[in-house]
């Protein structure tokens, strides 16, 4: 789960970090309301909140000169679609602005901290090249990106620390600072189960100091049953509606951009499922595990939920039935493509538990339904069927 800006500067400041003063309004109302608090007639900038990055050049991140210009942009900019290289063409809308105080550039760094599953430990990321998409950085020049792995995530040694600012050039005033930076994103993720804290850019700002100006904080979903005060903070505005209405089912379901739906059980299969439609030259519309022991009424919300992407002009379904029964699958199938009235190609590979049964649940149907024998004729034939 991604949170807001705001809500990552206000963990960050929690735990240490500097970040400025500011205020979050979502109407024009609240926007008003801030005129009291915006108490300095000072700059002011003002951040469109969406969940997406490369918010400043799509024109969501603008500096103002004063109170009555800094709520004016406040309102210019919620409501505004912004398309940024995060957000896909058709954009997203502003449904919240965060005004803060402004801040006087002297450098942008860049730095993040996640969890490199392969080393098992907690990894920070730095660069000189703060402010900037980090890979494009890491593709033109990856001797800019500097890589720390943490040895024990409970005590960051002094070389480690020192390796991790060692981009930044800083004096020792300012490595002390960094020493908290680092240490408040590292009680993130471990506090608050971040898979990814990235503060870009981190500058010097006017007084020679460190200070955090934007901030990116990731969730692990995993973990969000013991983090109520996090779940407390998410926008589910900001959340693919399709798969809100996944997680209702319990089904792993992430929307891509293909035209191919696919209803898999089982993550490997599911992504064997992906690799082969590519291998036949199209690309999958989503990646769906509809898991292992799936009931009628899961099957035909999954098969629902593929239908309800414009996108899709054919599905594949590709079940190796172990705890999951083929006929239970077969019989969630007929219903769900009754029901919304199926008028695309199907084409369904059964394998295991309870097959035959299956396989003859969907013979006897009203519907046409192209059966496969194997993953690659499966894949084969919903290609055929869609040119
Ligand atoms: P992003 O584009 O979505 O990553 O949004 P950022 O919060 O990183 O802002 C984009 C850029 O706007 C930053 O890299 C800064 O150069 C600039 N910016 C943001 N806040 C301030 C500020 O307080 N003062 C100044 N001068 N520039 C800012
Ligand atoms: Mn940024």
């Amino acid at each position: 789960m991604n949170i807001h800006e705001h809500q990552a500067k206000d963990l960050l400041k929690k735990f240490g970090a500097p970040v400025s003063l500011g205020h979050v309004a979502t109407n024009p109302e609240e926007i008003d309301e801030l005129e009291k608090k915006l108490t300095d007639n000072r700059e002011y900038v003002v951040k469109a909140q969406i969940h997406a990055g490369g918010r400043g050049k799509a024109g969501g991140v603008k500096i103002t000169k004063n109170i009555v210009e800094t709520l004016e942009t406040a309102k210019k900019i919620l409501g505004k679609v912004l398309v940024t290289h995060q957000t896909g063409p058709t954009g997203k809308e502003v449904k919240r602005v965060y005004i803060e105080e402004s801040s006087q550039i002297q450098k942008e760094f860049y730095i993040s901290c996640l969890i490199d599953r392969s080393k098992s430990t907690i990894t920070f990321i730095s660069s000189s090249e703060g402010g900037m998409d980090i890979e494009k950085i890491a593709q033109e020049d990856s001797s800019k990106i500097n890589k720390i792995n943490i040895l024990d995530v409970n005590k960051v040694s002094e070389d480690e620390y020192k390796n991790i600012l060692s981009p930044f050039k800083l004096n020792n005033d300012q490595i002390s600072q960094g020493k908290i930076i680092i240490n408040a994103m590292l009680e993130v993720t471990k506090k608050k189960d971040a898979t990814l804290v990235e503060i870009n850019p981190l500058i010097l700002n006017k007084n020679n100091n460190l200070h955090c100006l934007d901030a990116k904080i990731t969730i692990d979903d995993n973990a969000l049953f013991r983090q109520p005060e996090i779940l407390k903070l998410r926008d589910l505005n900001e959340e693919e509606p399709s798969e809100i209405e996944a997680s209702k089912y319990d089904l792993a379901y992430i929307k891509l951009d293909g035209e191919i739906g696919c209803m898999v059980n089982g993550a490997g299969l599911a992504m064997a499922t992906m690799d082969i439609i590519k291998m036949h030259g199209k690309e999958p519309a989503n990646f769906l595990d509809v898991g292992g022991g799936a009931s009628k009424e899961k099957v035909s919300a999954a098969l629902k939920l593929i239908l309800a992407d414009k996108n899709v002009k054919g599905i594949l379904i590709n079940i190796f039935g172990g705890i999951m029964r083929c006929d239970v699958l077969a019989q969630g199938v007929i219903d769900a493509a009754t029901e919304i009235e199926l008028d695309i190609p199907l084409v369904v590979r059964l394998a295991g538990t309870k097959v035959e049964e299956g396989k003859k649940i969907l013979a006897d149907a009203n519907i046409k339904i192209l059966a496969a024998n194997d993953l690659n004729d499966a894949a084969k034939k919903i290609v055929e069927a869609i040119n």
